[in-house]
């Protein structure tokens, strides 16, 4: 994509996608197989998901790696495939986006914890992140999406490994849960100000949150207002899941409407976020209800 997008989102909100992997577990993919292995196998189930979200209005089409880099990969025995995974992953989302959407290079966390709590050292995390990030933009990523962090410190190895491969915009987000009224801590305890002030200082070109546990609408209403007064110029996105999970026969499952996460999109944009997405539970369906309400 030839614009570039933090200069597109100074002039307009954008509207992110949402979940891929319920959207491919629907097309066939097994639970407990690794998702992106379709990105060489399945490329076209993988394709449809990125075009559904596409013809719904979708301007930020995002890769599917999200388990991409080779620590998680190692866990499917995938991580000699790392390089070729991401880059297909990338090149399946750029083959959709064109030169309409911008494709943002997906990198969830590693999966285990830094030194000290682990053993993993910022080093090794920063050349895993890095190798990731390659084949992202090989692949033709426009952006990198570090997302559903926990740790500031995992956070910041990753926007300087990002940074360290090109001069590419970054998101970083992370998965809050509620600790108290109007409190939102990450699970490594970290609070709203603490977590948007650290991925600001490691170079975040856009800060924000995704996903989350036992947030509710007004949850993420207010989690927004406090993620844009602690990002100050720093452009804000918010990914919700479909509403609060409610467990169903021993599932988690998001059941929000459309019509229900499309009624928070003009009040996230009151409140000063720039670029809105879903996570568990969103569909197509509710990205095209959302979308509609942006332009509203
Ligand atoms: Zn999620």
């Amino acid at each position: 994509m030839n614009d570039n997008l933090l200069s597109a989102l100074a002039t307009r909100p954008l509207i992110c996608d949402g979940a891929m992997g319920t959207q491919l577990l629907a097309s066939g993919l097994a639970s407990g197989e690794c998702g992106m292995l379709w990105n060489a196998d399945r490329a076209d189930s993988v394709r449809a998901v990125h075009q559904a979200y596409r013809q719904a209005g979708c301007n930020l089409i995002t890769t599917n790696t999200f388990e991409g880099s080779s620590f998680a990969l190692a866990r499917h025995h995938l991580d000699e495939r790392m390089a070729e995974l991401n880059g297909a992953g990338a090149r399946n989302a750029r083959e959709i986006a064109g030169d309409s959407a911008w494709v943002l290079g997906d990198v969830g966390p590693f999966g285990d914890f830094l030194e000290p709590l682990g053993d993993m050292t910022a080093d090794e995390l920063f050349a895993i992140f890095r190798a990731q990030i390659t084949a992202l933009m090989e692949g033709g990523a426009d952006a990198v999406l570090v997302e559903t962090m926990s740790d500031p410190a995992e956070v910041a190895v990753a926007v300087a490994a990002a940074k360290a491969v090109g001069s590419i915009p970054v998101i970083a987000t992370y998965a809050y849960q509620k600790t108290g009224p109007a409190e939102y801590r990450t699970m490594m305890g970290t609070s709203v100000d603490e977590a948007v002030a650290q991925a600001v200082a490691a170079g975040a070109d856009i800060v924000g949150a995704n996903c989350g546990t036992g947030l509710a609408f007004p949850d993420y209403l207010e989690l927004a207002r406090q993620m844009v007064r602690a990002a100050g110029k720093t452009p804000v996105i918010l990914q919700p899941n479909a509403g609060a999970p409610q467990v169903i026969g021993g599932q988690t499952v998001y059941c929000a409407t459309p019509e229900e996460i499309a009624g928070i999109v003009q009040p996230l944009l009151e409140a000063g976020v720039r670029i809105i997405g879903g996570c568990c539970g969103t569909s197509p369906a509710h990205l095209a209800a959302m979308s509609r309400a942006l332009t509203a």
